[in-house]
C-alpha cells in the first residue's frame, strides 16, 4: 500500500509509515483489538470452580484476547478441578 501522507510505498502490514511516521490504516485496527475485560477474567475463575467446561472456554477466550496469563491459569484450574470432580464422583 501507499502512505496517505507522503505517498511512499510501504508494507501492507506496516502500522506506521517508515518514511514520515504517520499511522496507516493498520494502526487503527491494532488499537481496536481490546483485551478481554476483567469481567470475563472474573467469570473465568468463577466458572473454573462452578462449571469447569465453561471455565475452559472462558480461559481460551482470555488467552485469545491478550490476557494470556489469566487465560492459562483459568484453563489449567478448570482442567484440574474437572479432573478432581470426576475422580470424586467416580469414587462415590
Ligand atoms: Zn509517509
Amino acid at each position: 500500500m501507499f502512505c496517505k501522507e507522503c505517498g511512499k510505498e510501504i508494507k501492507d502490514v506496516a502500522v506506521i509509515c517508515v518514511s514520515c511516521g504517520s499511522p496507516t490504516d493498520n494502526f487503527a485496527k491494532k488499537e481496536e483489538k481490546k483485551p478481554a475485560s476483567n469481567f470475563a477474567v472474573g467469570w473465568g475463575y468463577a466458572c473454573a470452580f462452578l462449571l469447569p467446561p465453561g471455565g475452559i472456554i472462558l480461559g481460551i477466550y482470555c488467552m485469545a484476547k491478550n490476557r494470556f496469563d489469566h487465560g492459562i491459569m483459568i484453563t489449567g484450574l478448570s482442567l484440574f478441578l474437572w479432573a478432581t470432580f470426576a475422580a470424586m464422583l467416580g469414587g462415590m
